[in-house]
């Protein structure tokens, strides 16, 4: 029996091919939750007197945030989770955000669940039926992407939160890099990086994303290990999405194999690179959307998400009139 490379003294049951080690579980989530937190150090992603908020979605990824920030946070912190139903038909379970949210509880965490259909009046799958009736040719995907930055943003902002914490994966990371290099998108290239904000706007709640150097077949594994109960199914939508991240995914994972370690290099490098690129620049102040008040790009009298409803007919989104707020 191979014993663990770091502590010698358990047995070595897991494989971290970027480090070459052979590690016990107790040691590998140990290993992920500090580098989680070497990284949230390094670029000072939370202060002292931060409120934080996660966006919990119920998938592994969400579980492992939850576990790092709530054993990371001291009692002066104060962590806030939110999760989101879609309103998908047979994707989101109602046992799952009772899962969630109980199991936040152990961590001292309250999860507020709140819906698409709370905040915009329709639910994805009302949203769905709406975009195959119309002439635009966004995905479901784009929908479901900006209602929930918003829905994240907006919770944020109304529970007092400080920092909003995503839990996006190294491969997301990755994968989201390569694609906005190949379409030549340096502003969302430079978004990417956690120090540089090329706009402001006090409406807007500054994102960190912990997991920005964790792999994530790490994320699968730990979840694996401390036995939470993950949200299985995959999105029915997912297939009607754009097939250019499934591709670069592909070969992402291809030189992985090759070259264990090759996503962390790319991601430092880009970490650097970014850092000269961005040099002096300022950030620009953003718009105000003339129908719904929240910040929108410079040069946009309508922001992204009142436009991309109203082209599916959607003209009084519910979040015009009153917002919903709950807490469990
Ligand atoms: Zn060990
Ligand atoms: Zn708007």
């Amino acid at each position: 029996m191979k014993l663990c490379s770091k502590c010698g003294i358990r047995p070595a049951e897991i494989y971290q091919a970027h480090s070459n080690k052979m590690l016990c579980k107790e040691c590998f989530l140990e290993d992920v939750r500090n580098r989680a937190i070497e990284e949230i150090k390094r670029w000072n992603m939370i202060k002292s007197d931060d409120i934080v908020m996660m966006a919990l979605s119920g998938g592994k990824d969400g579980y492992v945030l939850l576990d790092v920030l709530g054993n990371y946070f001291s009692k002066s912190n104060k962590l806030i989770g939110l999760n989101i139903i879609e309103g998908i038909h047979g994707y989101n379970k109602e046992e799952d955000a009772k899962y969630l949210v109980k199991t936040a509880k152990e961590y001292g965490v309250d999860v507020i669940v709140t819906s698409i259909k709370d905040y915009i009046g329709y639910s994805m799958d009302e949203i769905y039926e709406k975009t195959r009736n119309s002439k635009n040719s966004f995905t479901p995907c784009t929908y479901c992407g900006a209602s929930r930055r918003r829905i994240m943003n907006y919770y944020a902002r109304e529970m007092g939160a400080t920092k909003l914490a995503t839990a996006h994966n190294l491969d997301d990371e990755a994968q989201t890099a390569v694609i906005n290099l190949m379409k030549g998108d340096i502003n969302s290239l430079l978004k990417q990086h956690p120090n540089i904000n090329i706009t402001e706007d006090d409406m807007l709640v500054k994102r960190i994303k912990p997991l920005r150097k964790i792999y994530e077949w790490e994320n699968a594994s730990f979840t694996f290990i401390k036995n939470f109960h993950i949200q299985q199914t995959e999105c029915p939508y997912i297939e009607l999405a754009p097939t250019l991240r499934a591709k670069v995914r592909r070969e992402l994972y291809k030189y992985e194999r090759e070259n264990p370690g090759v996503l962390i290099r790319f991601m430092e490098t880009l970490d650097i690179l970014l850092e000269y690129i961005h040099q002096d620049k300022v950030a620009t102040k953003l718009n105000r959307c003339i129908k719904c008040g929240e910040p929108t790009t410079k040069g946009r009298n309508i922001c992204k998400l009142c436009e991309l409803l109203s082209s599916i007919g959607i003209s009084n989104p519910s979040y015009l009139i009153k917002v919903p707020k709950k807490v469990m």
